[in-house]
């Protein structure tokens, strides 16, 4: 079965498919050509145009998905832990007492306690929404 329909130029050159039937078929956008032969709505920068503000919305969405914002905690503490490790080797090789008079050591080791019990608070809080 072959489907050429006729064109409109008056009319939007964009094909839609009609979804009412099992197998495509195609019809012309009803609007009224404005620009470059399209409508407001299906001329290729307003597709573009739309198709840019859903990705930057979704991306926005996946930044705060749960699983993004645990990598970002865990990620976090990962540092502090090798913060922790570099301080500690510094810490074997000079005086440990100094070190730890500086503040050094407790401050990266508070920061990384802080920041587990903000991420554990984080996964329970999850666990009891059901979102993991
Ligand atoms: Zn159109």
């Amino acid at each position: 079965m072959t489907d050429t329909p006729k064109t409109d130029a008056t009319r939007c050159k964009k094909r839609l498919i009609d979804h009412s039937m099992a197998f495509p078929r195609y019809h012309q956008c009803k609007f009224k050509a404005k620009t470059d032969g399209y409508c407001a709505k299906h001329h290729p920068d307003a597709v573009k145009k739309r198709t840019v503000e859903k990705a930057a919305r979704w991306e926005a969405k996946r930044k705060n998905s749960p699983l993004q914002i645990i990598k970002r905690q865990a990620e976090r503490i990962a540092q502090l832990e090798r913060e922790l490790a570099a301080t500690e080797k510094a810490a074997d090789d000079a005086d440990t007492d100094k070190l730890r008079a500086i503040g050094l050591y407790e401050s990266a080791a508070k920061e990384r306690d802080a920041a587990v019990s903000r991420l554990k608070a984080l996964v329970d809080g999850m666990r009891e929404k059901r979102l993991l």
